[in-house]
């Protein structure tokens, strides 16, 4: 098989044979070629419907024609001029008027690079050590964000990347999403030290798991009694729900956002914005450093265009209403088969725990079943469904994903069950 073979070829460059971990999964992972609407094709010409949608960016679906005319177009009049451009205007005016609380920001290239000058940005302008993140919640790749992290890190068993120093780690605090006392423990254990509590509002990198029990506004109070700032990671969730994020979904205002993923309209991208006073310290206005060759560039700004542009006039609750259908067959199906498993969504995103309590947090998502889960994903992608390959990931429904796709989908899961 042509898949195999070229598996191979990636295993003698890349660790593991992938420029990503969770893109691994044992004997070899799928080599896929092709993507269009709802459907991604891998080289031996096996169609998938795609759940993962390269991690969340593609809503649109893949290889959308209006996006993939503007970058053609793009292309053609040159993609780096290392200068302000206007692309750049266009794409941050666009979630400058979408997102309440972003008064100015800044774009980068990946999410990762985004929530590291967030949050060196809060430790600058407060002149504070200190960081709270939640237990599982994902920052991206770098050392402030790698501790008791999610997405891969769980999925292979590291939440704390060794090679980060000790030095770095103990400036990062951990609290338990949903539970707003160990927040507050925190606070009161590190005192006028805490730069900013960064967390996703809906966890999305140990599956799902929403806000409860008020838990988004107490963040709000109290990082404002300590004179603290409030970061959302909107990488998932921004223009994921509607167009806007979830904080003016949650009527809460944050003093810093980080987006990626849909914004970029599938071309690698990141964005941190706020309240001006604090964006007023990026350098070159302040003494906050942050740079990029590549951040704004013109090729991704006009992959973001065209994506946001049609995202605008889009209704939201189809892909809403295909989630909220899909959990509910899903739902009958593990009655029937009569299967511990619990699903949690979040309007166009959803996860399914092997697991016979509601998870809510960190503890209960990783209590789950991972073999089942494992068995699920390769049972699934036999069938020709693919969802992405790790227990701590999201599940996510494009505006391409038709009523058939939805049918073969609930198909597929009836044998799948049946087996577990
Ligand atoms: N924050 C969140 C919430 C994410 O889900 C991710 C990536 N999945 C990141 C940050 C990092 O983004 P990137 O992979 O673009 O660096």
């Amino acid at each position: 098989m042509r898949s195999s073979e070229l598996f191979k070829e990636a295993l003698e460059l890349f660790p593991l044979g992938v420029n990503s971990p969770v893109r691994y999964y044992s004997p070899e992972p799928v080599m896929f070629a092709q993507g269009h609407g709802s459907k991604i094709l891998d080289v031996n010409g096996k169609e998938y419907i795609d759940y993962s949608l390269g991690f969340g960016p593609m809503i649109l679906g893949h290889a959308n024609p209006d996006v993939s005319n503007h970058i053609k177009s793009q292309v053609d009049k040159g993609i780096l001029f290392g200068s302000i451009s206007e692309n750049e205007i266009k794409l941050g005016k666009t979630i400058k008027n979408a997102v309440g609380s972003i008064e100015r920001l800044r774009f980068t290239n990946s999410g990762t690079e985004a929530t590291m000058h967030a949050i060196r940005l809060a430790r600058g302008f407060t002149g504070k050590k200190y960081i709270v993140k939640m237990e599982g919640g994902y920052h991206g790749a770098h050392d402030y964000a790698l501790i008791k992290s999610g997405s891969g890190t769980m999925t292979f068993g590291v939440p704390s990347s060794a090679g980060v120093p000790e030095e770095v780690s103990r400036t990062v605090l951990v609290g338990r999403y949903n539970d707003a006392e160990s927040i507050e423990k925190l606070f009161k254990e590190h005192r006028n030290e805490i730069a900013a509590v960064i967390t996703e509002p809906v966890l999305g990198n140990i599956g799902v798991i929403n806000p409860e029990n008020d838990f988004l506004n107490s963040l709000r109070e109290i990082t404002e009694k300590y004179s603290s700032l409030l970061i959302f990671d909107e990488v998932i969730t921004g223009f994921r729900f509607g167009f806007k994020g979830y904080q003016d979904i949650a009527g809460i205002k944050p003093d810093l956002t980080t987006m990626g993923k849909i914004i970029g309209g599938g071309a690698p991208v990141g964005m941190f914005g706020g309240r001006e006073d604090i964006m007023a310290h990026v350098a070159p206005q302040g003494d906050v450093y942050e740079a990029g060759t590549f951040s704004g560039n013109p090729l991704t700004m006009a992959a973001g265009i065209a994506t946001l542009d049609q995202l605008k006039s889009k209704d939201y609750s189809a892909i809403t209403n295909y989630a909220a259908r899909l959990e509910e067959k899903l739902n009958s199906l593990i009655s029937e088969y009569n299967i511990d498993a619990t699903i949690n969504r979040c309007h166009s995103m959803f996860q399914i725990f092997f697991n016979k309590n509601k998870v809510t947090d960190y503890k209960g998502a990783t209590a789950s079943d991972t073999e089942k889960f494992n068995k699920m994903f390769h049972t699934l992608l036999e069938k020709g469904i693919f969802f992405p390959p790790s227990q701590f990931e999201t599940e996510f429904v494009s505006f391409a994903h038709s009523e058939t796709d939805l049918e073969s989908t609930v198909d597929a899961f009836s044998s799948v069950l049946k087996c577990l």
